[in-house]
């Protein structure tokens, strides 16, 4: 993630902030300047080329700092959100902000990384086919899967309780699990089938099944086989997470949430001073930046982690093979074919 200033008093900002703490200016996130700019008391920021944005009119139910084009109306972010929980719905209601924000940071990192990034709102610029929109479901009184079809994800917002989600991690035996984590690995499941499938580069469709298999093998019969035998012996000498084995589809979107968690991490090390290396584009090979900079800054966070007693940061160890993958994802970067 970027790091933020305020603009009028020069304060560090997070990318949550609404309201500089230092000076107390409003704060809003333009996603057309990728910064965060001061809005008005009256909500307006008037940008370069004299546009009036207005803060997004989910600010007090989600938390939402971004602006939007239309007074009273909603951000780009909160535009791609096609189910939220109703009104009525207080445990969905509490927890949708937790959801909310963690699709802004994934939505900051593709714009920043050069994915293209379409909803499925003709009315606002979507493609209905082939954009992206996400339905943010309450499993408080329904079975929710959390997936990816056609562009539509699926998020089980009960995921925002950390005493949830620890639980689950522990019954599925996952070294790591945070609501980023699924927004990344659900729309790995996207960018596969636009810029993978859809694409139809047959060249770059036999690099990803050299890659992670044969991806029309039987979905559901390699679902039943993992949660009745689990991953095969020395699975971890070609994948990330044993979830990754289940399917040519499921190896993809891990490899493509890592892509994602370690663009995200080495930008912030690079932007905190942290780290020498001038950004993830310092390398021309993507594995040279996993090798030369991030498993020795994944170890080093590990013990900062460690010690202040908590869990490690990046629970994995990268084989040679996932090297490969990461390379392949990190080549569809900025395609443009979606
Ligand atoms: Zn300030
Ligand atoms: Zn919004
Ligand atoms: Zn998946």
């Amino acid at each position: 993630m970027k790091s933020y200033r305020c603009r009028v008093c020069s304060s560090p900002l997070y990318f949550e902030n609404s309201i500089c703490v230092a000076c107390g200016a409003g704060l809003g996130y333009s996603r057309e300047e990728r910064e965060i700019v001061p809005v008005g008391l009256d909500g307006r920021y008037v940008d370069s080329s004299g546009l009036i944005w207005h803060v997004c009119r989910n600010l007090n139910l989600s938390g939402c700092t971004w602006l939007a084009p239309l007074e009273g109306g909603q951000c780009f972010s909160c535009s791609l959100t096609r189910t939220r929980p109703n009104d009525a719905d207080v445990a969905g209601v509490s927890n949708f902000p937790v959801a909310e924000r963690a699709k802004r940071h994934l939505i900051a990192e593709l714009d920043d990384l050069g994915f293209p990034v379409v909803g499925k709102d003709a009315a606002i610029g979507g493609d209905p086919a082939g954009g992206l929109c996400f339905d943010l479901l309450s499993s408080t009184d329904r079975s929710v899967t959390i997936g990816h079809e056609d562009g539509v994800i699926t998020i089980d917002l009960a995921e925002s309780d950390p005493a949830y989600r620890e639980r689950l991690r522990g019954e599925l035996d996952e070294p790591y699990r945070t609501m980023l984590g699924h927004f990344r690995h659900e729309v790995g499941h996207y960018y596969q089938w636009r810029l993978v499938e859809v694409a139809g580069d047959p060249e770059r469709i036999a690099r990803a099944r050299e890659l992670f298999g044969d991806e029309t093998v039987d979905y559901q019969d390699a679902i039943d086989r993992h949660y009745s035998h689990g991953a095969p012996a020395g699975w971890e000498r070609s994948y990330l997470t044993t979830y990754a084995t289940m399917h040519p589809y499921e190896d993809f979107a891990e490899t493509w949430a890592h892509f994602l968690h370690i663009c995200d991490t080495i930008q912030t090390a690079t932007e905190y001073g942290l780290t020498a290396v001038a950004g993830i584009d310092a390398f021309s090979h993507f594995r040279d930046l996993v090798t030369g900079v991030w498993v020795p800054m994944s170890i080093a966070l590990n013990m900062i982690n460690r010690s202040m007693g908590k869990d490690d940061l990046y629970p994995f160890v990268i084989p040679a093979p996932v090297l490969d993958k990461l390379e392949f994802v990190a080549s569809l970067r900025g395609d443009g074919r979606a």
